[in-house]
């Protein structure tokens, strides 16, 4: 990140000569001067490097002294290690956010200024070396000012291959619903006046569309959730500047610094009290999810009277986020009344990122714009894999050296437009980071599309099965080798033994795992369609605690009951899961909470903000049965209990704060006997359950006070975005150890 013209200044400011390059290795600098001059060198070299460059490491060797002159760059892409020049998009830099609003710049108002320190990089490379030619900024020839810039080491936009401006580089311009383009001087000004008369616009962004409407406006926004079908799902909003953002949301100070940093993520911060938005914006969540501009055309749009906009991803569902003009508007058309085009071919889609805080630290809950393709770091070299993750919140992996390459978000595999775009990441990054992979590894699931994409091809595969992957991901994440405790909570993975995990406690290295503790596993009528509607669930572990003899229970009173429990008794599609997603989603549909969901996990989320933050003093430690040498925590005993406390009457919130508690103090009756047993102090925690922070966080502190060592993610997702992270780390096992 214009890190060569950062050592040219300051070689020449010291008056140094020699020169520097690009090599295989990273950045070399050869320096001729005096011993004080070297020593300057020195002390101001990595203090005064560009606030987006990360240095790693640093060697220095003597060289037999050359012939005095200047110093120069060596602008050479050969034998250039590419993974040193393919960074994250970054959000717009200060000093192009002043020229932008600068009246006598020659860029005022350009909504596509950048420079060495800010803009696109991932989304419009096609091929490397990164170089204008090999990005979608190909078709826009440099005027001659330009061409000065981006060829004056001395100038902020020296190289800088997305460098234009409005003579030579792209333009927008406004459509209306039907493709038809809007003549106007100031299309921006266009769009800001649609979107304050309450029409839904699609905004080409950095990563893809973005469909945008006022959050002030409530029908508008229905009539958003209409056509997106999104009925309850929260929307992201963009704010003007952290101060519209301190009046919707209460901000930590780490969560007002991811707010503003670089990678310029949606934060999912508490609502303030009585606010005036539109109350179908976030219905039933104390949070909301906040970013600020992180492009110019962004800060352009804000220039006006608005303030807060609702910018949710352009796409239907779950299907990825829109990124062509054309195609946006096809897919798009019916959803968007106008559109707010550009030029600049985005080549790579990329989502918004998503981050919350929990246990002061903050954690990624999709990792996506701005922080793919920044690689996590191994502590040694290895060999190279590619891990394809599991089916939902996708994102692949693949190693080289001792980096591991993660994309950006790709989706849920199960729509074709997301499996297509999942087969280009992989050969993308592949090339752009010239990685030959010499295995493959994948999720046990039979039925992935990424499973079975793995396995049609030419090189040698393994599967992993999924909750040894989540363990796995965290011991990597956090550099762990030996064996630790893993207590993995999710809502599906497939099992060793063919039925469905989720509530695990195991215990494992990178080279294997035992399933030590679990859930009884409970039926599931009629699979997937159960997970829609939490009743069902509930009623099925009614009917495997109490037989026929179902006890009276309010929110089942209505409900047409017989047919669910004969597909139960007559084991009619009741795959059995020990999954804890699913324990919550049955404990929160009895207890009154949500019966059927609009999306993913809003039993679970739901019934946690019921809780209030509070755990409560009410709790019971569940009862656990060994069995085989194993320990089965007994759903009958959990339903019991919750049986009891709903016929004395105890409100919904009183239930959720007794259930979080008592799964905490389970959870670490479990882990102390687990310690006992295999005299193992370190636990990891995985898994998409672990995004409920009540939960989370109670278990950390109450785990930290029996003197584990606690660790967890903060790198990658614990949902099943950070899955294939773990996949690359056994693979790098198998190769590095292959008998085991
Ligand atoms: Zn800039
Ligand atoms: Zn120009
Ligand atoms: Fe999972």
């Amino acid at each position: 990140m214009g890190f060569r013209p950062y050592i040219y200044k300051l070689a020449r400011e010291i008056g140094l000569s020699g020169s520097v390059s690009n090599t295989s290795e990273g950045v070399r600098v050869e320096i001729q001067g005096s011993s004080q001059q070297h020593k300057t060198f020195d002390a101001r070299l990595i203090p005064e490097a560009p606030p987006l460059s990360k240095i790693i490491s640093t060697t220095s060797e003597d060289l037999p002294p050359t012939e005095d002159g200047v110093f120069t760059i060596i602008a050479s892409y050969d034998d250039i290690s590419v993974s040193t020049l393919i960074s994250p998009d970054v959000k717009v830099c200060k000093d192009c956010y002043h020229e932008l609003f600068d009246p006598k710049n020659r860029r005022f108002h350009y909504p596509f200024i950048n420079c060495t320190n800010c803009g696109p990089r991932y989304t419009i490379i096609e091929n490397i070396p990164y170089d204008r030619p090999y990005t979608s900024m190909k078709h826009f020839p440099l005027c001659l000012e330009c061409k000065a810039e981006y060829e004056d080491p001395e100038n902020r936009r020296f190289h800088a291959q997305p460098n234009a401006c409005q003579i030579c580089g792209p333009q927008v311009w406004l459509c209306d619903g039907g493709g038809t383009t809007i003549e106007t001087e100031n299309p921006i000004q266009g769009a800001i006046d649609f979107l304050a008369q309450g029409h839904i616009l699609a905004i080409k962004g950095l990563g893809g569309f973005h469909l945008a409407v006022d959050a002030k406006n409530k029908n508008s926004i229905a009539r958003l959730r209409k056509s997106k079908g999104r009925d309850e799902k929260p929307f992201a909003l963009m704010v003007r500047n952290m101060i519209v953002a301190r009046r919707l949301v209460h901000l930590t100070q780490n969560e007002a610094a991811s707010l503003d940093s670089v990678q310029a993520p949606i934060v999912l911060a508490k609502k303030q009290v009585d606010l005036d938005l539109a109350p179908n914006l976030a219905p039933g969540n104390d949070r909301l999810g906040i970013m600020l501009p992180y492009t110019p055309l962004h800060h352009l749009l804000f220039s006006g009277s608005l303030d807060i906009l609702v910018m949710t991803s352009a796409n239907f569902s779950e299907e990825p986020i829109c990124i062509d003009n054309a195609e946006a508007l096809v897919r798009l058309s019916g959803m968007a009344d106008h559109f707010l085009l550009h030029n600049r071919d985005i080549y790579l889609r990329s989502d918004d990122s998503v981050v919350i805080e929990m246990d002061g630290k903050l954690r990624p809950i999709r990792r996506s714009r701005g922080f793919a393709p920044a690689p996590i770091f191994l502590k040694e070299k290895g060999p190279s894999v590619l891990a394809v993750g599991a089916e939902l919140k996708n994102i692949i992996a693949i190693s080289s050296e001792d980096k591991v390459f993660l994309s950006q978000h790709i989706g849920d595999l199960e729509n074709l437009e997301a499996f297509d775009f999942f087969q280009m990441t992989i050969e993308h990054l592949q090339c752009i980071f010239k990685i030959k992979p010499e295995l493959i590894m994948h999720d046990l699931h039979p039925g992935y599309l990424s499973t079975k994409w793995a396995t049609e091809q030419a090189l040698p595969v393994h599967g992993v099965q999924h909750h040894h992957a989540h363990l796995a991901s965290c011991m990597l994440e956090n550099g762990l080798n030996k064996p630790v405790i893993g207590i993995i909570m999710d809502g599906t993975g497939f099992g060793s033994d063919g039925t469905i995990w989720g509530g695990e406690f195991l215990i494992g290295d990178l080279s294997g795992f035992q399933r030590e503790a679990y859930f009884d596993p409970m039926p599931l009528p009629g699979g997937e369609a159960a997970i829609k509607a939490p009743w069902r669930i509930g009623l099925s572990y009614l009917h495997q605690t109490f037989g026929s003899k179902l006890p009276d229970i309010p929110s089942l009173r209505h409900r047409d009951t017989g047919s669910i429990i004969q597909m139960i008794e007559q084991s009619i599609n009741s795959p059995l899961t020990s999954s804890c997603g699913r324990l919550f989603d049955a404990v929160a549909a009895l207890s009154g909470g949500r019966q059927e969901i609009r999306y993913e996990a809003q039993a679970a989320i739901e019934f946690m903000q019921l809780a209030n933050n509070d755990l409560g003093s009410d709790y019971s430690i569940f009862e656990v049965i060994e069995k085989n040498g194993q320990s089965i925590i007994s759903i009958s005993n959990i339903i019991v209990q919750l049986v009891s406390r709903i016929n004395s009457g105890k409100s919904v919130t009183a239930l959720s704060q007794w259930f979080h508690h008592s799964l905490i103090k389970t959870f670490v009756a479990l882990a102390i006997i687990l310690h006992k047993k295999s005299n193992i102090n370190e636990i990891v925690l995985s898994g998409g359950v672990f995004q409920n922070h009540l939960l989370f966080e109670g278990l950390v502190q109450a785990l930290i006070s029996e003197n584990f060592q606690v660790f967890t993610h903060h790198q990658v997702p614990t949902n099943d975005g950070g899955i294939a992270l773990g996949q690359v780390a056994i693979g790098q096992e198998i190769l590095n150890y292959p008998h085991g």
